[in-house]
């Protein structure tokens, strides 16, 4: 038992923000840009429904979007991957 929660300790250590950066924002490690980021989600299937009106012509009713693969962050600046901060914005997204 005590294993288990050590090895959850380690795993748990990797993926938090290096100790030393602020923990309000987050700053790219290569250029020190703090404004601009970019997300990518890659394998992304997106569905739509559309609706076929009576006059022929079609009107998209609900959306949806579901994301298979891995979605990364990048800088806006210098695009180096800084994934690692990706928790840090899906929980600051208000
Ligand atoms: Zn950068």
């Amino acid at each position: 038992m005590k294993k288990e929660n050590e090895l959850k300790k380690s795993t748990m250590k990797k993926v938090q923000v290096p100790s030393g950066r602020p923990l309000g924002r987050i700053v790219c490690p290569n250029c020190g840009n703090d404004s601009d980021f970019v997300e990518v989600a890659r394998n992304v299937i997106v569905s739509t429904i559309y609706v076929q009106n009576d006059d022929g012509s079609f009107t998209p009713n609900e959306g949806d979007s579901e994301v298979l693969g891995k979605v990364g962050l990048y800088c806006g600046q210098c695009d180096t991957d800084v994934s690692f901060f990706h928790t840090h914005l899906t929980e600051m997204i208000f």
